[in-house]
């Protein structure tokens, strides 16, 4: 079948990751960058993209693409579900870009996500231009997200997010990691809480969502409650639509995995994770969504496997509706043993095997 022999060698570029929530809807993925303009943060050191040069991707490149994945579209209206029988034969690079294709095609084609680590770095006017060519080939999404760095929203006006909303960009990912000025500083997240509050709000205030996420553990043993405590502030100060929570688990070869060898940092043991957890509930007063998306949050082990203290659900619990069930939760696992909890620092040894 020709569709099929032109699908063999299409070419769709697709980055190392994205948010788990964007997996789950099968989102689109569009890299309008590469990789980590910073690959700074302590405790992620640009690792998850191999610290690799951050470039941004040429305009008529990234809507060439977007013209071929127009094209591939018709082409699998045609000959559908047979096009997951080239995936076998294809070499690696171009497997992963009609995989991706595949399952959001054929999950509905609903979401989109534009790659790397901070699309807003991207000029504006360039990702309009980018925005309004997936809009012409691929129809009307549901939701188009990016991760943005925190300090590239603070630097974008409240004129250039109404147009990127305008043109499709419905939802930011932000790493606020943390609400207390100097645990950021100690990580070096090259990022101060208020540059988040100013524009996030101006992000919401441009119609858009946003996905603020929260690393538990981060102030150590030393900080958490500045941490909890300052994170809660800037969480009701912007009233986001999500916070995500991740636990901190050391990687190998970042600046703070050192540190923690050392003893320079010292982790949080589970109960005191819990404790924080609680006490950042606790000072929580906002009508957004608090998710635990992620398997390395708090779970100890049973007979039947791991349980986790939380859901796992992409969606969370919805505040402030569900903080009492929350903080009972919580109550709950602090009366559990420590020891059947496997620690942030078990998992940390797990991954640097
Ligand atoms: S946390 Fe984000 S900004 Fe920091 S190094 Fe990692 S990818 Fe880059």
């Amino acid at each position: 079948m020709r569709g099929l022999e032109e699908l063999r060698s299409f070419q769709h570029e697709v980055g190392p990751i994205r948010p788990p929530s964007e997996g789950g809807s099968c989102s689109l993925l569009l890299r309008v960058t590469r990789n980590c303009p910073w690959s700074l943060c302590k405790f992620c050191y640009g690792k998850p993209y191999g610290r690799g040069r951050f470039s941004i991707r040429g305009e008529e490149e990234v809507k060439e693409e977007v013209r071929g994945l127009g094209r591939a579209v018709e082409i699998l209206q045609e000959v559908g579900e047979e096009a997951w029988e080239l995936l076998p034969d294809l070499p690696e690079g171009r497997r992963d870009g009609l995989q991706n294709l595949l399952s959001w095609f054929f999950s509905g084609g609903r979401t989109l996500f534009l790659q790397d680590a901070d699309a807003l770095l991207v000029p504006t006017d360039r990702l309009v231009g980018i925005l309004e060519e997936v809009g012409r080939r691929l129809g009307e999404m549901e939701r188009i997200t990016c991760y943005a760095r925190g300090r590239s929203l603070f630097r974008k006006s409240e004129h250039e997010l109404r147009r990127l909303r305008e043109a499709g960009l419905s939802r930011l990912h932000v790493g606020l990691e943390s609400g207390d000025e100097e645990v950021l500083r100690r990580m070096n997240k090259g990022l101060t809480p208020q540059q988040v509050v100013e524009g996030g709000r101006r992000a919401r205030e441009a119609g858009m969502e946003l996905s603020l996420y929260f690393i538990l553990g981060l102030g150590g043993e030393e900080r958490w409650e500045e941490h909890a405590r300052g994170t809660a502030r800037v969480v009701n100060e912007v009233n986001p639509e999500f916070v995500r929570v991740r636990r901190l688990v050391p990687l190998r070869g970042t600046p703070l995995f050192q540190e923690v060898r050392e003893g320079k940092f010292r982790l949080q043991s589970p109960h005191g994770e819990l404790r924080e957890l609680e006490l950042l509930v606790e000072e929580l007063e906002f009508s957004g969504r608090l998710c635990f998306d992620h398997f390395a949050n708090p779970f100890y082990l049973t007979p039947g496997g791991p349980r986790w203290v939380l859901k796992q659900d992409y969606e969370g619990y919805l505040f402030p509706r569900d903080k009492e069930e929350v903080l009972r939760r919580i109550g709950e696992a602090l009366e559990r043993e420590e020891a059947l909890y496997v620690s942030s620092a078990d998992l940390s040894v797990l991954e640097a095997l």
